[in-house]
């Protein structure tokens, strides 16, 4: 036994070896979680929930957060299994589901609610220099609707329709992804942009540091009727104070983002996630200044897809359900 024990090939023992270290790395499972654009508060929800399952279940899986196009760009990469979980608008997750706007007549039926995030207002943010203090003075000028893709270009689209503005005649509209649009406004190469998000955000807070911002209100007696007739929307205000020379309140309308992710994802990753992220509550609400308010009975209201059966699971195990 001696003999044989001292006589190990070494070919054997780099095997073995390479083996021990390289198992436990390949046995990790990799979950990709869209964000959107990386100067949203979106992309913060996948980097800080990745960070946290990666602190607490980094044996078993590897996040990785990607930044995106926004709420319908990973709403489509869901569907299409490009990404495990994603951010969206509560609005782009009922018309998902439903099949209408973006998906008229084509409902996503394998989308999966998860929990719901921070409130997220409909912001319209011009320079001060511009001039335009109400919605209506946007005519003429050139304005940022969002990128194809991003939750914003719909709510930037029902407020032109409610207001009477014809985005092909009134106004020139851009199509810019966030983190363009921000550094246009500062450039002056367009008047005021529209972005759908938590507060704060760095893409209002960086150009609030080289230009006088001015936040106008979205509050029409079409937009009150517009929000009561959809479960998903609210009317509320952004505080005096959020962001540098913003100092009123700012009356608009508020989505929620949602979580979610695809029937076809295992109902232990799902369990794992919802666990993890519920049971270190604390950790995520101090990761972002938009997360501070997050209450579980509140994150799992909002929601229009169903939720995914390995989130139900642990909810049922809470008595949250
Ligand atoms: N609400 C935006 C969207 O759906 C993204 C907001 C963010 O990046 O935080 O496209």
């Amino acid at each position: 036994m001696l003999c044989r024990r001292r006589f190990i090939p070494l070919t054997t023992v780099l095997a073995l070896s390479l083996t021990l270290t390289v198992r436990p790395a390949a046995a990790k499972q990799d979950i990709l979680f869209g964000g959107a654009s990386i100067t949203g508060v979106y992309y913060q929800v996948a980097l800080q929930i990745s960070n946290i399952m990666n602190k607490h279940l980094g044996q078993k899986y590897n996040y990785i957060g990607r930044p995106t196009g926004g709420s319908v760009f990973s709403i489509n990469a869901i569907e299409r299994q490009a990404f495990d979980f994603g951010v969206a608008q509560s609005d782009r997750n009922w018309q998902g589901f439903y099949g209408t706007a973006d998906w008229e007549g084509k409902p996503l039926k394998t989308l999966r609610s998860v929990f719901s995030m921070h409130p997220e207002t409909v912001l319209l943010v011009t320079r001060k220099d511009t001039g335009i203090r109400k919605v209506e003075d946007m005519k003429g000028k050139r304005i940022n609707i969002g990128n194809p893709g991003s939750g914003q270009r719909g709510n930037a689209e029902d407020v032109l329709r409610i207001y009477g503005i014809d985005p092909n005649k009134d106004i020139r509209a851009e199509g810019l992804q966030q983190a363009e649009a921000s550094r246009a406004l500062v450039d002056r190469k367009i008047d005021a942009f529209f972005f759908t998000v938590g507060n704060p955000s760095a893409a209002i807070e960086e150009p609030a540091q080289s230009v006088d911002l001015v936040i106008v209100p979205i509050n029409s007696k079409g937009i009150q009727q517009f929000v009561d007739k959809h479960p998903y929307y609210i009317m509320t205000k952004i505080p005096a104070g959020t962001y540098k020379g913003v100092n009123q309140d700012i009356e608009t309308y508020a989505v929620t983002a949602t979580v979610v992710t695809n029937e076809s994802v295992a109902d232990a990753v799902v369990y794992d996630l919802v666990k993890t992220v519920f049971d270190n509550l604390a950790e995520l609400k101090a990761s972002h200044a938009a997360f501070k308010n997050l209450d579980p009975q509140e994150m799992l209201k909002g929601l229009s897809a169903p939720f995914h059966p390995g989130a139900i699971t642990y909810y049922q195990e809470k008595g949250w359900m």
